[in-house]
This record gives structure tokens, C-alpha cells and sequence, in this order.
């Protein structure tokens, strides 16, 4: 008899572990606040904090001195990436996290290449969201760094016990959350793409976790999360985003202009999807805050970025961060190290092909260096001087055709091609 009870058995356990890789942020939350029930009041206090001001922008007239005011409309945040790997496939590439800071300089200011995949409907509510990412340049010591930490551990697979956060526990210790945002990239177990700490919540836990083969767009990253918006996703918990549909059956995600829907969407939805009477328009399917693949996510609303720069006017909670010093700091220690691996990153260049402005994207190390651009008779026709990892280039008045985006350090040089049309 006992043979017999097994089968269904098994069938049944079979079904419930092939879960959905997901964002695990809500249970996480859960996770923290059944562990410090304090953490309730404090999250709601930074959430009227964020409502008085989102409420004061609404009714305000230009030239108030509210807070909301005081929020700066450009805002870099410096990282600290901590690699923790088991394996080396899991000690993802220099090249792999610059892709992934990449991805949110575009995410983030609206600068994405698929902007067009927006749902025509939701366009109007698309926004910049002004925040841009940066590798550090000072460690915690003052010391020169590269802004990425690697970490062997013995630990096999990550859950969100964030033991990945703690140098004693086989992760690596997050640096002060005042001066950079932590991020841990690793192996998670099975169904877990990655997590967020939660506003408010404690110091040495604050950052998000991702999964190392979610990060990025190349080297580890795999579809059909390999678009680099894990990251973008978590980042926008860390800045105190809700899922769209609120974690809940038609919840509330408390921005306005996302509208309500009954549960996450998955994989690459098309067309309106009606949940929760939120007609004509239905599900807005493509914001970064919902569960579809990353393809086919691809913007933030005015709603959301409101909600996000909060954090940072006068008594926010990531106000301290607008202080910190370690991208512009003179390090104690000389010269940027190498972490070992060396090489310049490929020139990104974007929109490509061109009308007005081209984005070219570089390494922090390539600042101070020259970008020329050569037209295709070997002319230079452009030079300036990289003053920021992300160049904007006029190339409106240049004729259509191809060109090449040189970028000169010392005696070494990296070419790109750009298409003007
Ligand atoms: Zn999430």
C-alpha cells in the first residue's frame, strides 16, 4: 500500500518546486519585518514622509522652498558591485558588470534602446528618471578602488538569508550604505533572480542581491534575463518601488500613474490585458516593477521617479548618499589596481544608427582620455576630451554614413562604429 501512496506523492512535489525564477523582495520583506516587528513603523513613517512630499509637489507652484524642491533632478549613485562566487563561471567578468552599470544608465534617464516597445497608451507616462550609476573610486578606507569586490565562498547556492551580505558567514560585508549602494552578485538557489533590502530596514543588509546569471548582458547573463533589468527592477525596490500590482490582488503600488493590476505578468505579454477594471488601457505590462522578461520591460513613470528621488530630499532616506564622496575623493592609495583581469571595455554606442545624439558609453578609466570621430575617408572630423563615463555627441550636422568613435588612452586605442542617418 505504502508503494502506491508514493507516486502522487511525488508528482505533487515535483510541481511545487519548479517555481518561477523571480523577483523575492515581498517575502523577504515579510522575512525582515517578522524578525524586527519595528520595522513597521518605521517603514510607515518613511511612507508618509514620501506622500507629504509627492502630495506638496502636486499642489506646489514653482519657486516654493518645500523639500520636494530640494531634491537635485540629477542624481549619481556611487556602487560598490561584491562578486561572491562559488564557481568560476560565477566570478562574472569587469566587462559583464560594465554592461550591467550601463543598462541602468540607460534604464534610469530613459536612454533604453527599446523605448518603442512601450505600449503606444503608456508613453505619456514614461519619464528620465535622472538617477545615474557609477563604480566607485575610494574604498572605505579612502584607498583607491575599482568599485568591485571578489569573494570566493564554499557556499553552493545563496537563499535570501542574506548570508551573501556577511564576510563571516561566506559573503562579503556590505560598505556603509550612506556612501554607495551594495550590490551582491551571485549564485541563488533555484527560482530566486534576485532581492532588495527594504527602506528603513537595517544598515548591514542594505543593498540588492542578483543573481550572477541575471546581471549584465553578456559573459554569465542568460535568457531570457540577460538584458541586464534584474538590476533595474531590484534597484527600483532599493529606492522604494512596489511591484505594480501592490503584492497583493489589485493592490496599491502608491504611485498614480501606474495603474492597478490584479497580479504579476509573465514572459512577453502583447495587446491590453484588462485586470482589476483598469480599461481601456489594462496591465501596464512593460513597467520595470512588473515580472515579464527583460526584453520586454522597458519603462519607469513620472509616478515612480517621484516616489524614488523621495529618498533623497532633506530628511529622506538616502539623503546622506547626495554627500558621498568616493567618486570625486583624491584616494590615499595611488592609482586605480587592476583587479586582474585588465582590458578597456567595449565602446557602447547608442542610439546607433544615429540622427542627433549618440550616447557612447566608456569605462570609468577612460576618462581623461580623447574620443575622436573619423569619417570614413579617415578624416577627423570630431575630437573632444572624456570628462564622464557616458559622452553625449552632437552628430546632427554630420553627413549620413559611417563613421568611427576612436577613444585614445596613452598609446592604446579602441574603435567603434557609428552609422549617422
Ligand atoms: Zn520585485
Amino acid at each position: 500500500m505504502k508503494r502506491v501512496l508514493i507516486l502522487p506523492l511525488l508528482i505533487f512535489t515535483c510541481i511545487t518546486v519548479l517555481a518561477q525564477n523571480e523577483c523575492r523582495t515581498a517575502e523577504y520583506r515579510q522575512q525582515l519585518i517578522n524578525k524586527s516587528p519595528e520595522l513597521i513603523s518605521k517603514i510607515a513613517s518613511i511612507e508618509a514622509f514620501t506622500q507629504n512630499l509627492q502630495k506638496a509637489k502636486s499642489t506646489t507652484i514653482n519657486g516654493s522652498s518645500s523639500s520636494v524642491n530640494q531634491v537635485p533632478t540629477v542624481i549619481t549613485i556611487p556602487v560598490v558591485v561584491h562578486v561572491v562566487y562559488n564557481t568560476a563561471q560565477q566570478n562574472i567578468s569587469d566587462q559583464q558588470i560594465a554592461s550591467q552599470i550601463n543598462v541602468l544608465n540607460q534604464d534610469y534617464n530613459r536612454l533604453n534602446p527599446d523605448t518603442n516597445n512601450t505600449p503606444a497608451v503608456f508613453r505619456q507616462y514614461a519619464t528620465n528618471c535622472g538617477i545615474h550609476f557609477e563604480l566607485a573610486k575610494v574604498d572605505t578606507s579612502g584607498y583607491a578602488t575599482t568599485g568591485i569586490v571578489r569573494r570566493h565562498t564554499n557556499i553552493i547556492a545563496f537563499t535570501i538569508d542574506d548570508r551573501i551580505k556577511s564576510s563571516a558567514q561566506g559573503g562579503d560585508d556590505a560598505w556603509d550604505r550612506d556612501r554607495y549602494l551594495n550590490i551582491w552578485v551571485g549564485n541563488l538557489n533555484s527560482g530566486v533572480l534576485g532581492y532588495s533590502s527594504v527602506a528603513g530596514g537595517p544598515k548591514e543588509d542594505d543593498g540588492v542581491v542578483v543573481m550572477y546569471n541575471a546581471f549584465g548582458v553578456n559573459g554569465s547573463a542568460a535568457a531570457p534575463f540577460n538584458k541586464g533589468r534584474t538590476a533595474t527592477h531590484e534597484i527600483g525596490h532599493w529606492l522604494n518601488l512596489i511591484h505594480t500590482w501592490g503584492d497583493a490582488n489589485c493592490g496599491d503600488d502608491k504611485v498614480t500613474d501606474t495603474p492597478p493590476q490584479q497580479t504579476a505578468d509573465r514572459g512577453c505579454p502583447s495587446g491590453v490585458l484588462i485586470s482589476c477594471n483598469n480599461g481601456p488601457n489594462g496591465d501596464m505590462y512593460s513597467n520595470f516593477m512588473d515580472f515579464v522578461n527583460d526584453d520586454c520591460m522597458n519603462i519607469f513613470t513620472a509616478g515612480q521617479r517621484d516616489r524614488m528621488l523621495a529618498l533623497f530630499a532633506p530628511g529622506g532616506e538616502r539623503y546622506a548618499l547626495l554627500s558621498s564622496n568616493v567618486l570625486t575623493a583624491i584616494p590615499l592609495g595611488g592609482p586605480v589596481p587592476s583587479t586582474g583581469e585588465g582590458g578597456n571595455v567595449p565602446i557602447t554606442i547608442y542610439p546607433n544608427p544615429a540622427t542627433t545624439f549618440a550616447s557612447v558609453q566608456l569605462n570609468d578609466s577612460e576618462v581623461g582620455s580623447s574620443l575622436e570621430i573619423i569619417n570614413q575617408f579617415g578624416q577627423r572630423i570630431f575630437v573632444t576630451q572624456v570628462n564622464q563615463p557616458l559622452m553625449q555627441v552632437n552628430v546632427s550636422s554630420f553627413a549620413k554614413g559611417i563613421y568611427y568613435v576612436k577613444i585614445c588612452t596613452g598609446k592604446k586605442g579602441e574603435i567603434a562604429k557609428l552609422v549617422k542617418m
